[in-house]
């Protein structure tokens, strides 16, 4: 009887053995088989080699937009991947090299491309200025990973689907890129209010296809201009907007970070014959006319533009926030009444929107903006030679990082929420009986953010992108 007991449990034994065995190899065993795959084959898919270096470890190297090597360093800035078969019983280590910035960032990633996910600042360390290393076990075996929120062409139609079928919103697609896709025009108003005591507002995003931030700030102010409640009705009674949410959309799709597919960087192409501003010449891209031409249109059918908001987002320190390019100066400065007046209304308009967003959650506009954007061919250059200082034409700078959220990192809500505040920072803005302190958050310019833990080779010399 103790014989056969003894028998019997080391029967079990084997048995539970056998099992655990054909239970391991079911899952792991198969996963480990599988070869893990690595992809940028999708819409704003990118990533130049990848490199196969150890058993669950990579080296992504990134790309030049449309792999043109001609192109500047400082335009490798956006990768976007798919992993397939990835390995889930332990770490995946990524070592990111090729990068044209040097600042630290934690990039996203997701299982579904649909809800995104930051790392964590202790999975992504900075063995060398423009490297980086992510380690991260991943708890399901395909994931996308990306340097910041994806925002396609896709989900930009999907989201303009969603908007409510009424007549305070006009989704038209008057014209299309030079690879035949449509590019969208969205229009806000109160179409019972009178146009004639109304004023135009003008946006546009994504000149720099991988610019994503701008788009998430879209998708938060026109969330709130047709949330139907008193204070937006009352807004979209006084403006009319018109709205170009994906300028560059051949370059989103194409993933691409500053460029066309044909390594056109559209912010810089507004050509035009300084004596005759209303027209551009032939070798500005379809994209810009087409910006151009709509802009001329409704001016001219009034009423007039005010404002014009070129957005974009710049790579920067982590905790930079978003910040904006004025121009000129005041008279003391030497600058013409003219050219004080639209930096006067410039700072005014900063200073409106610090109030909405929060007085901590800006950078603070710098002293003087200098005059040279005037004979470049930015959309300002055009917007100031053809408006003078009617149209408040300015750069806005979103950005990737912490963005005056530490020790959080920047989420798209967050950025919807600085687009839903630039609504009724506009209302202020135009209305001339509200007066603000001037210069406001000069005062708190070089505000020390606390708690940071930057990695040992922080800080980088150079502050932000700039605008080329
Ligand atoms: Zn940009």
């Amino acid at each position: 009887m103790e014989k056969y007991k003894n028998m019997t449990l080391k029967s079990m034994k084997s048995i539970v053995y056998i099992a655990a065995i054909i239970l391991f190899c079911a899952y792991g065993c198969e996963v480990a088989d599988k070869e893990t795959m690595v992809s940028s084959s999708f819409e704003s898919g990118s990533i130049g080699a990848v490199t196969k270096t150890g058993n669950t470890e990579w080296e992504f190297s990134l790309a030049d937009d449309n792999d043109n090597h001609e192109l500047p360093d400082r335009w490798r800035s956006w990768w976007y991947v798919r992993m397939d078969n990835v390995d889930t019983r332990e770490p995946l280590v990524i070592h990111l090299k090729n990068r044209g910035w040097p600042y630290y960032y934690v990039p996203v990633y997701s299982y579904d491309q649909e809800t995104w996910y930051r790392f964590d600042e202790n999975e992504v360390t900075q063995p060398a200025e423009y490297e980086l290393k992510m380690e991260k076990q991943f708890t399901q075996s395909t994931v996308w990973i990306a340097r910041f929120y994806p925002y396609t062409y896709s989900d930009l139609t999907d989201y303009l689907d969603t908007l409510p079928d009424n007549s305070y919103v006009t989704v038209e697609t008057p014209a299309t890129t030079q690879q035949d896709n449509p590019m969208y025009f969205v229009t806000l108003t109160d179409p019972a209010s009178t146009d004639e005591d109304k004023q135009r507002i003008w946006m546009h995003a994504r000149s720099h296809p991988a610019e994503t931030g701008p788009s998430f700030l879209l998708e938060g102010l026109i969330d709130y201009l047709v949330s139907g409640t008193p204070e937006a009705q009352q807004i979209l009674s006084k403006f009319i907007f018109t709205l170009v949410p994906m300028h560059n959309i051949d370059g989103v799709i194409a993933g691409n970070y500053r460029s066309t597919p044909k390594s056109e960087n559209l912010e810089v192409m507004w050509y035009f014959d300084s004596e005759d501003p209303r027209e551009l010449t032939e070798n500005a891209p379809v994209e810009v006319t087409a910006l151009h031409d709509m802009i001329l249109e409704l001016n001219d059918e009034g009423p007039e533009f005010t404002v014009a908001l070129n957005l974009h987002a710049s790579n920067s320190e982590p905790d930079i926030r978003p910040f904006f390019y004025p121009h000129f100066g005041t008279e003391d400065q030497g600058y013409t009444e003219t050219e004080a007046s639209l930096w006067k209304k410039q700072l005014r308009f900063i200073d409106a929107l610090g109030i909405h967003y929060g007085e901590d959650m800006l950078e603070p506009a710098p002293d003087e903006g200098g005059g040279s954007f005037a004979s470049k061919s930015y959309p300002e250059s055009w917007f100031w030679h053809m408006f003078q200082d009617e149209v408040m034409a300015m750069t806005v700078e979103t950005t990737y990082g912490r963005a005056g959220y530490g020790p959080d990192w920047i989420t798209p809500d967050d950025l919807r929420g600085l687009g839903k505040a630039l609504a009724p920072a506009l209302r202020d803005y135009a209305d001339s009986s509200i007066t603000f302190e001037e210069h406001a958050f000069r005062a708190r310019q070089n505000t020390i953010r606390s708690g940071l833990t930057y990695p040992a080779l922080y800080p980088p010399a150079t502050k932000d992108e700039m605008k080329e």
